[in-house]
Order: C-alpha cells, then structure tokens, then sequence
C-alpha cells in the first residue's frame, strides 16, 4: 500500500533548491554567501521568501529589499527553514480545488503558524523549523486522499468529526496504514532532518517518540497542540477534549484561558499574512486568504464565546480555576522552556501611554489609550487617523478613529463630531459599522467603533477590477438597506463613496462607515496644483450647488458607487475638482453599460436613475432601491 501511495507519478516533486540550501546550510562551514547563490537559483523562491520575511511574522520594522539582507538579518537556520517552508506546497491545486483540499490548506497553514508561534512564545530553540514541520506534517493525508479517494469519502463519511481525536487509528482500521507515517516517509526520502522527520511521524502521538530526545517530543507535542488548535471549532464539540486542551494550553504553555485567546487574536493576523504568500502558489486560489482568515476568526470567535458560556461541569471547573481576571492585558510574556510555572502576563502599565506622536508612528507592541490598546495603523483619512485597538475587559477589536490635531484645533469641529456620532451611534443595522463609544482621551477625540476586517470597496476594486455583476448587486442591495435603516432615523450620510463602504473579508459583508461624520463641499481638499486628494466624485449636484442634501442625495452616492462597482472607476472620473463638480452638475455619466457590455439592462437603468441630476427623479426612497435589487440577488 505504501508503494502505491508513494508510487513517483503522483508523488510531489522535491523542492530541489529548497533541500539543498537544507543540506548546505546543515554544514557547519557554511558560507552565507552560498545560501543566497542557491537561492539565486530560484527567482521565485527569492519573491516569496522577501515577502514571508516582510510579512508581520518577523516583525521587522524595516522591510528588507534582498535575500542576502535577509539571509544576514534572519540567519542561515531561519533562512534554511523558511525556504524548505515555502517550497511548498509541493502539491499543487488548482484553481477548482475542492472543499477538502482547501480546508487542508487552511488547518496545514493555520497549525504551522500556530506551531511557529508558541515555539517562539516559549522560548524554543529554532521556531521556523516547528513552521516547516506544521507545514509538513499532513502531506500523507493529501496522498491517502488523492490515491483512495472513494476508500477516503467512506472513511470520512464513518468516522466524521470522530477522527479529530485519533486520526491516525481511524486511517490505520480503513487503509492499514495512517497519514503520519506517510509523511514521514517522504520526508526521509527527501532526507530532511530527523528532527522534523520524527516528531511529524508521531504527531497525533508524541508519548510514542522513542529516540530523538527533547527536541522531537517537544516538536511532536507542539505540533498535536497546534493541529487542536487550529480545529478549536470542532474540538470544542468535545468538551472533554476541549477541557484536555484547555489544560495543556495553561500546564505545557503558560496560557490560561485570556492568554490563550489574546495569542489565537494575534496570530490570527499572521496566519493571513503568511497565507497571502503562499497563496501565488497554490494556483491562486482567490479565496483562500479569506478561508484562513476565517478559520481563525472563528477560533477567537469560539474561544471567546467559549470563556463566556461554553464552560460548564468539569470543564469549567479546571480552566475557571485558573483564570487570570480582567485587569491584565493583551500583551503576554513568555516565560524561558522548563522555567517554573510563573506569571506571564504583564499589566496593561507596562505598554506606554498614548502620545501625539504615536499617531505618526505607533511604538512596536502598541500603546495604551484609555481603556483601549492600540495594535497598529489601518489607515489615514481627511479627518484623522483610524487604529485597529484592542479592548481588553471585553475581549474584542474595536477601530478608533482619531481627529487629526488640525481638525481638532477647532472647538466647533470637536463639538461636530461628537454630536455627529452620537447620531450615528443611533443607528443600528447590519450593514452600518456600529458605534462603541465617542470621547476624548489624553487630548485626542475618538470615536471607538466596531473593527471590520476587510477592504474599503476603492482598495477591493484598485486590487480585483470591476466586481462580478452578482457580487455589486448584492453588496448594492446592502448600501441601500443600512441607507434605509439610517434615512428612517433621519440621518443622512451625505459621503457615501467607494472609500467609506467595508467589505468584511470572511461573510463578504457589506458595511457603511463614516456615518455622520460626512462633510460638505466647503471641506474638499486640493493640492496646491488643483489635482485631487479628497474628491467630490460621487456628491450629489444639489449639495455642490448648495441646495442641502437630503436622503436622496444619498441615492445619488449610491449610484456612483455602485457606477464604480461595475466600471472600476466613478462616474465622472474628471482629473479636477473644477471639472469633477462641473461635470456631476452639467454633464450625463457614460451609461455603465456602454463600458460594460454584459451588463444586464435594468441594472444599468437603475444606477442612471440614481445618478439623476433632478432628486426628485431619482428613487423615492433606499428601501425601494433595496426590495428592487433583493429581488435579483
Ligand atoms: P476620508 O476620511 O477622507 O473620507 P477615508 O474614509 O479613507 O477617507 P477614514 O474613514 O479615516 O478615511 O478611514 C481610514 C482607513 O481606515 C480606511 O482605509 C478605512 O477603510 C479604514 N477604516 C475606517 N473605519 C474602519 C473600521 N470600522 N474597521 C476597519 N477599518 C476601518
């Protein structure tokens, strides 16, 4: 069986390059100039590895520009793995991968992230080589399952979320033989170390490892721990393997339960990075990165939701016993490999206090700001500057939007936006980003508001082009239902624009920002040479003509959004603010549908409709924009 499993047409080929830098870089002697030589030899591989080096997984702060920079500040053993790492998957899919390929991509990728990071968290000695053997380690079941596929349907089919706990026993009773030991044999024949070689052969049995010492039964549970982790959905199924869990986490890797969470919320961020890069080489999969990006939001999800209601009878009783209360924050130190259980959270006091400064460059670990952590920049706009923070006493990411100091010089425009989101913090609705908390801490006004994980629709569509005529329809619909929602409390958006609608990377969601904090005409700001920064593409005539707006000026931004959703590009794409404002007063949009062939008739009549230079011509209202396009999505 194994030789028909390893027969060489259907194995993966060697990552040739990849296991000679592992050779070479093995040798005591070697020459890190030899290292970039081999590695010159792969111009992709080169690609990938600056971008794995530059992604938030090294948390560089400079980014480095070439592979023997990289080489130099990494070193060879991280270089080494890094390159064996991403020589794979040496399994390629394709474009119409089917669900179970991709759900192993996503728990391979996910469980080496995780691997990586608790080896780094409690000190092991080469974390990037617990990467490698993540990646590695479920390469037998892809071949069991690409050689047997009916044979592995049934076994799936008897065993179903049963297999979570004995993977390998289950495989052993249907095919005689189990995914770890498959793996494992290629990787010897690869000849990598042993050191990954035996703790992937035992990994859903480290007590088994015989020779090999510490290293390899510290790998092998590492990578058990990993793998649970990355299945906490359906781990938590099982609360006794939940609780088991639960224990190792607190007992092997000082990580109670707020620990626990606060690391699954952290390295969320960079199983995604770190799944970008590899996705240019699983054939491109479009919507992998989002898969992951699932996955471990609904790790965080669940563990969160675990620590507030999922805990009952023994379960609870062995991870409440240990819970470290709410004062301590999100930010965990590691204690040394062996050292004795000890503390290893440090108190919120120990990020510094928010400075001014910050909001140009945020010190590396965040800072404190008010009851809120800052974690890192999501971006700049014409009013301030937008962080994604962390609030620790409810465990959840919240983005806080700050004024800029030059806006907030301004009492009246302080006064403005705080009685502008106390009128959107009115306004609930799904497709509307809802508002925390509004106020003004160490001199800065904020607004705290929920975190949206995702693009705004103006980086979706610079990054993808125009969207399929399905997706714009459906996310139009959207618009039009949190416009109708807010209309209805008398609140006008009076900005809606590509760059204040969020697209939620893991449901596709649809959410408006910026409620109430629009500006008028007055506020549209130019470079001194007249070429646009902000820009009035999608404001409505009657506002640029100082007639007021109201709900159905909103309608007006509707449309060229949704203009801009299907052209991939606004309405009146005008080079300046002169002739961007004469042209949305005075001049038709080329129908969408002319720039657009396939477009289907109604939809192009219903976005000039909205683009109407007469409100009174346009829909009467966003409700009736939202039933008309709920009905053909
Ligand atoms: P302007 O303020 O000039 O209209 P803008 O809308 O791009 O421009 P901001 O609203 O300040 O500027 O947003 C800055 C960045 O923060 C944008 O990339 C936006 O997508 C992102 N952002 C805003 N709100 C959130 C949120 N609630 N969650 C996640 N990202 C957000």
């Amino acid at each position: 069986m194994l030789a028909a499993i390893l027969d060489p047409k259907r194995l993966p080929t060697a990552p040739a390059i990849a296991l000679q830098v592992v050779n070479a870089a093995s040798q005591p002697d070697c020459e890190s100039a030899e290292i970039v030589a081999l590695l010159a030899l792969d111009s992709a591989l080169c690609g990938k590895l600056l971008r794995a080096v530059n992604s938030c997984i090294y948390g560089l702060q400079q980014p480095i520009a070439s592979v023997a920079r990289a080489v130099h500040v990494l070193g060879l053993s991280t270089v080494r793995s890094l390159a064996l790492g991403l020589s794979l998957p040496a399994v390629k899919i394709g474009r119409d991968a089917d669900q179970a390929t991709r759900d192993y991509w996503m728990s391979s990728v996910g469980g080496a992230i995780i691997a990586r990071e608790l080896a780094v968290l409690t000190r092991r000695s080469n974390p990037d080589d617990d990467l490698v053997a993540g990646l590695l380690r479920d390469l037998g079941e892809l071949l069991l399952r690409q050689t047997y596929p009916d044979a592995w349907a049934k076994h799936v089919a008897y065993y179903g979320d049963g297999l979570i706990e004995d993977p390998c026993g289950a495989e052993l009773t249907s095919f005689g033989i189990d995914h770890a030991d498959i793996t494992a044999e290629i990787l010897q024949q690869w000849k990598l170390p042993a050191d990954i070689v035996e703790p992937i052969r035992y990994h859903h049995h480290p007590a088994a490892v015989k020779a090999g010492g510490l290293v390899q039964l510290n790998r092998a549970e590492l990578l058990e721990f990993a793998n649970y982790l990355v299945q906490l959905d359906r781990v938590a199924q099982n609360p006794e393997l939940l609780a088991r869990v639960l224990s190792t986490a607190k007992d092997q890797f000082h990580l109670p339960r707020p620990a626990l969470i606060a690391f699954l919320q952290a390295v969320a961020e960079k199983i995604e990075a770190f799944a970008a890069v590899l996705n240019q080489d699983i054939g491109q999969c479009p919507d992998y990165a989002s898969i992951l990006a699932a996955g471990a939001a609904e790790l965080v999800n669940l563990t969160v939701e675990s620590s507030r209601n999922r805990m009952s009878g023994n379960v609870s009783a062995s991870a409440a016993g240990h819970s470290t209360g709410t004062s301590r924050s999100a930010t965990y130190i590691p204690s040394p490999e062996n050292a004795s259980p000890q503390p290893v959270h440090r108190t919120t006091n120990s990020l510094p206090e928010f400075q001014f400064q910050f909001a140009e460059q945020l010190p590396e670990g965040g800072c404190r700001f008010g009851s809120y952590e800052l974690c890192s920049l999501i971006g700049r706009g014409a009013m301030g500057v937008v962080f994604k923070a962390c609030e620790p006493s409810l465990n959840r990411f919240v983005a806080i939007k700050m004024l800029a100091p030059e806006v907030a010089a301004s009492p009246v425009a302080r006064q403005r936006f705080a009685r502008e989101a106390r009128v959107a913090a009115s306004i609930q609705h799904e497709n509307v980003v809802g508002i925390h908390a509004v106020g003004e801490t160490a001199g800065v006004a904020y607004l705290a508001m929920e975190y949206i994980r995702g693009n705004c629709l103006n980086t979706q569509i610079e990054q993808h082009g125009p969207m399929p005529v399905l997706m714009a329809v459906s996310a139009s619909r959207q618009i039009a239902a949190g416009l109708a929602a807010a209309h209805a409390k008398q609140v006008i958006h009076r900005d809606i624009k590509p760059a204040n609608i969020l697209l939620e990377k893991e449901t596709g969601r649809v959410w408006i920002s910026d409620f109430g904090l629009a500006r008028g005409v007055d506020d549209v700001t130019m470079t001194v040479d007249g070429a646009l920064i902000g820009t009035p593409y999608f404001m409505a005539p009657e506002t640029i003509q100082g007639q007021g707006s109201d709900a159905r000026s909103d309608l007006f931004g509707l449309g060229g959004v949704m203009y801009h959703m299907v052209t991939g590009h606004a309405p009146f794409p005008e080079r300046t603010v002169a002739a961007v404002l004469n042209a949305v007063c005075s001049r038709e949009p080329i129908p969408p549908a002319r720039l657009r062939p396939a477009l289907p008739d109604w939809l192009d009549s219903m976005i000039l409709r909205l683009l109407h230079k007469n409100p009174a011509a346009r829909y009467p209202d966003a409700s009736s924009v939202a039933a008309i396009l709920g009905k053909c999505c």
